[in-house]
């Protein structure tokens, strides 16, 4: 079996996120940047599989400038094989990055991708289900547990009452959520071993996609400062401030 593995490099999660001045968007200047944690959870699920055999080859594959090759990187000392990278510059919204995962799994022919449920910078959550739509294949989101058997993938999914569980056809769509493991780090063996693992360059010119925004930013601000909070003394004073300050009963 073969996955693609999609990765996203984003500003690191520990970062106090600051937005930029003429606020069109927020800084990202000397600032730690690291895969998406969703996504480093897909990689994990990918090397176990490997690990217990059902899985031959991991690709990854990264879109954006030349720094997310150092992602790239990243998921090949986790254990992936092979990484591409495909070579643009600029915003790339959900649609666009979809897109040119279609064309990756047209070339490729993965029995599966596998990706974050979300990137922790955009907050989209939108990739996987444009993909799974796109390549017309059927789509796991928010896995929480996966298990391949007899051409089928069943992904055990996080939803508002409790659990569901999928049966999917392969090749499909699965995107990874918080519980679906836990990511290793990658050793120092692995990490010098990752630097030879080869890295293709393609650009969505050569993926036949047009990767132009459709959306425009009119403005990012901070979130507005929170008030300082009260104690009150009892039930009747809280329940007094909650009528008639807050206004909220
Ligand atoms: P989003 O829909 O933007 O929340 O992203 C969902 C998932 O799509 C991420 O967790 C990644 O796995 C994948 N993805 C988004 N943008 C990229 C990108 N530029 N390159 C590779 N994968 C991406």
């Amino acid at each position: 079996m073969k996955i693609l593995v999609a990765v996203k490099r984003v500003i690191d999660f520990n970062v106090k996120v600051r937005v930029k001045a003429d606020q069109t968007g927020v800084e990202t200047t000397n600032v730690k940047m690291s895969m998406n944690p969703f996504d480093e959870i897909a990689v994990e699920e990918a090397v176990r599989l490997k690990e217990a055999g059902t899985v031959s080859e991991i690709v990854v594959v990264s879109a954006g400038g030349p720094q997310v090759q150092e992602t790239i990187r990243t998921a090949m000392a986790m254990g992936a094989d092979r990484g591409i990278h495909i070579n643009c510059e600029g915003e790339l919204e959900p649609l666009a990055v979809a897109k040119l995962l279609k064309a990756l799994m047209d070339r490729e022919s993965p029995d599966f991708v596998i990706m974050g449920k979300q990137a922790i910078d955009d907050d989209c959550n939108q990739t996987g289900q444009m993909l799974g739509a796109l390549a017309n294949r059927p789509q796991g989101t928010f896995a929480s547990k996966l298990v391949l058997s007899d051409g089928k993938a069943e992904v055990t999914r996080e939803i508002d009452g409790g659990l569901e569980t999928v049966s999917l056809d392969l090749p499909a769509v699965i995107s990874a959520d918080l519980r679906l493991n836990e990511p290793r780090y990658a050793s120092l063996p692995n990490i010098m071993k990752a630097k030879k693992k080869p890295i293709e360059q393609v650009t969505p010119e050569e993926l036949g996609v047009d990767v132009t925004p459709r959306l425009e930013t009119l403005k990012v601000e901070e979130p507005p400062v929170r008030a300082a909070g009260i104690i009150v003394a009892d039930v009747d004073e809280l329940l007094d401030k909650l009528q008639n300050e807050a206004k909220v009963i």
